[in-house]
């Protein structure tokens, strides 16, 4: 795989990391620390639309670590290789993977995501979760062996009516429904809305608990780090 490189970018930073006076100052008396470079880093992270956290263990000497989830935004090259890349690691180690799809433009990062994993036919699909469906694109993934999560919102994007409708019409196999709390307003109680939604319209609690319980333990404990045992009683 080639990494198409912004050369402008990586010079100007590269220039400015060397410019910028982080001399250590338990090796260095008097030296500046990482507080400027710290700086620094954690606004060129959140450009890049990470969430950045500082951690300072001690005065004048942060850690900046960016958090970010993986998949695309703005659907650009960029977001691509640093994808396919990300995939690469987690089919390496063998752990499951969820992808995030843009809220905007959402069709077309969806079908790019399509063509990554059709075109790497090495991935296991199984291991691979594509997030924020909705009905405008649950047919673009829904048949390729890969999971796929709704995830449920107050008022925009999608309702607890909208989710247990699209799994009415495909199924209970390999799918499952997620909360958020990001940009907008969101509901950390959409899961329970969803549960009472469904025993209201007379779903059968087994597969119930399938769509919001034993799918997710499924997906998430090919890690190897979670069992349904664990954490039932
Ligand atoms: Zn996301």
């Amino acid at each position: 795989m080639s990494v198409p490189i912004d050369r402008g970018y990586l010079v100007r930073t590269l220039t400015d990391l060397v410019r910028i006076n982080s001399i250590n100052p338990t090796l260095v008396p008097g030296g500046a620390g990482e507080a400027e470079i710290g700086e620094y880093v954690a606004s060129a992270l959140a450009r890049a639309g990470l969430d950045v956290r500082k951690i300072e263990p001690e005065p004048g000497r942060p850690s900046v670590v960016g958090v970010g989830e993986i998949g695309l935004n703005n659907n650009t090259p960029n977001e691509m290789v640093g994808l396919e890349m990300q995939l690469d690691l987690a089919m390496d180690l063998k752990l499951p993977a969820l992808i995030h799809t843009p809220h905007v433009d959402k069709r077309r990062g969806v079908e790019m995501i399509k063509g990554l994993i059709e075109k790497r036919t090495d991935y296991n699909r199984a291991h691979i979760l594509i997030d924020h469906i909705t009905e405008e694109t649950i047919e673009i993934v829904r048949d390729m062996g890969v999971w796929v999560a709704m995830t449920v919102y107050p008022f925009s994007k999608l309702s607890p009516e909208r989710a247990v409708a699209m799994v009415a019409k495909y199924g209970l196999d390999r799918i499952m429904v997620n909360s958020s709390v990001d940009w907008g307003e969101s509901d950390p109680l959409s899961i329970p809305k969803v549960v009472r939604l469904m025993r209201r319209e007379g779903w059968k609690e087994r597969d119930i608990e399938r769509l919001v319980w034993r799918n997710p333990v499924r997906f998430w404990g090919q890690s190897g780090r979670i069992a349904e045992t664990d954490v039932v009683e």
